[in-house]
């Protein structure tokens, strides 16, 4: 703990005065709807402009893509010293709105048994309403503070895009601080120090195709892509070096790491993992197919890379003349110190708060906060449970919410009260 225990109880009592406000905010923020793809974030980033704007907080909105509007605010504390950036996503999953199994309409916001319910209530719209309220509380306390607090609430997160954090990481360097603190879906039981990465690659797989009853003139493109498939399993037996300190906080934390991201998620943080996306061939069942494509989405850890993998790859290819390959993304696996000065602020005040000691994850999936990491700068994800994503039922309990609103509000404080 840092800074004065009056100030800290300060943040405690303004988050229990501003509850039903703040979650009447993340109710509208849910229904300010902000699906991606196509990811056209207007409305989401008119509802933090607003907010922003009423209260009379700093903020600029800086928009590459006219659909895609990051918002960003920073101010000064009192004295020099380290800058923390709060960063959050605004666009969401899309939703199935003819799916009859929501409990209440996705872009409802809807408020019911102690949960707000919807698509983006938990990825990531809970967390990024805990960082706007951690920006408005500090910045009333910034007479005490030392350093410098952004705020960048960005687009174009869900697919990886151009235009959010990574645009304004690359034109504004003055944003990647010295520390970024991310409200992304962990589970309040764990903070996720860093990420898998990325390898997605395409194949396309020609032949001269025929009619079905006459397979003795091609080659099946259909069959070629399935044996590719099964052949491109080979990249999950390969063996990351993993670096000793980060393997040991997998082993010692492989039941956290299940608690969090499903049974079985320990297991695989530290391997190789390949998901075929995607398998497009064939136009009827009576013909044999000239071509088929496959979108192959790779995962791997820290301690290999994009290099390994490929090699791999092109040897698997040497045996298939009639693929050809595309590399689509790689965003290289990141990690920061899993006992970083953040990570601990994030234990201790959920530990004040009474709950265990969250403990410290590697996430299977990827998160903007991959950009800081990239930068040298240390990054950590700490929010809600992943309940629902992508499916019918996203909600996150108020408690939960709440709890959430003063982590982030404590530990941003604590960083920037101290040297
Ligand atoms: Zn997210």
């Amino acid at each position: 703990m840092a800074g004065s225990a009056a100030d800290r109880q300060q943040i405690l009592d303004w988050i229990e005065t501003d509850r039903n406000e703040l979650v009447r905010f993340l109710s509208r923020f849910v229904q300010a709807r902000s699906p991606s793809p196509p990811g056209d974030t207007r409305k989401a980033a008119r509802h933090v402009a607003t907010f922003l704007k009423a209260n009379r907080l700093p903020h600029r909105i800086v928009a590459p893509q006219k659909t895609m509007p990051n918002v960003v605010g920073s101010f000064a504390g009192a004295k020099p010293g380290r800058h923390l950036v709060l960063n959050g996503h605004l666009d969401v999953f899309p939703a199935d709105e003819s799916d009859s199994r929501w409990p209440h309409r996705p872009w409802s916001g809807a408020i019911a048994d102690g949960k707000v319910w919807g698509r983006g209530s938990v990825d990531m719209k809970c967390g990024l309403t805990a960082l706007v309220w951690t920006y408005r509380y500090l910045h009333r306390l910034r007479k005490t503070l030392k350093g410098r607090l952004s705020l960048t609430a960005v687009s174009d997160e869900e697919t990886f895009g151009p235009w959010g954090a990574d645009y304004l990481l690359e034109r504004h360097p003055e944003l990647r601080g010295d520390c970024c603190l991310s409200a992304e879906p962990s589970t309040p039981s764990a903070i996720r120090f860093g990420e898998k990465g990325v390898l997605w690659l395409e194949f396309a797989i020609v032949t001269d195709g025929a009619d079905g009853g006459y397979v003795h003139r091609s080659e099946s493109a259909s069959k070629l892509a399935m044996a590719l498939a099964r052949d491109l399993e080979a990249v999950t037996r390969l063996r990351p070096k993993l670096p000793a300190k980060l393997a040991a906080v997998l082993k010692r934390n492989a039941a956290a790491i299940d608690a969090a991201q499903g049974k079985g998620a320990a297991r695989i943080a530290g391997q190789v993992t390949l998901n075929i996306g995607f398998v497009h061939s064939g136009a009827a069942i009576n013909i044999l197919p000239g071509d088929a494509r496959l979108g192959v989405d790779i995962r791997l850890p820290p301690g290999i890379g994009r290099a390994e993998i490929l090699e791999t790859v092109h040897r698997i290819l040497a045996r298939h003349p009639q693929a050809s390959m595309r590399e689509v993304k790689y965003n290289p696996p990141s990690w920061s110190d899993p006992e970083g000065e953040m990570l601990r602020l994030i234990q201790a005040n959920v530990g004040a708060l009474g709950g265990g000691v969250p403990k410290a994850i590697l996430g299977v999936g990827g998160t903007d906060t991959r950009l800081w990491r990239y930068r040298k700068v240390p990054a950590y994800v700490y929010g809600p449970p992943p309940i629902g994503l992508g499916s019918h039922s996203e909600h996150v309990r108020i408690e939960t919410f709440l709890h959430v609103v003063r982590t982030h509000a404590l530990s941003a404080y604590d960083y920037l009260s101290r040297g």
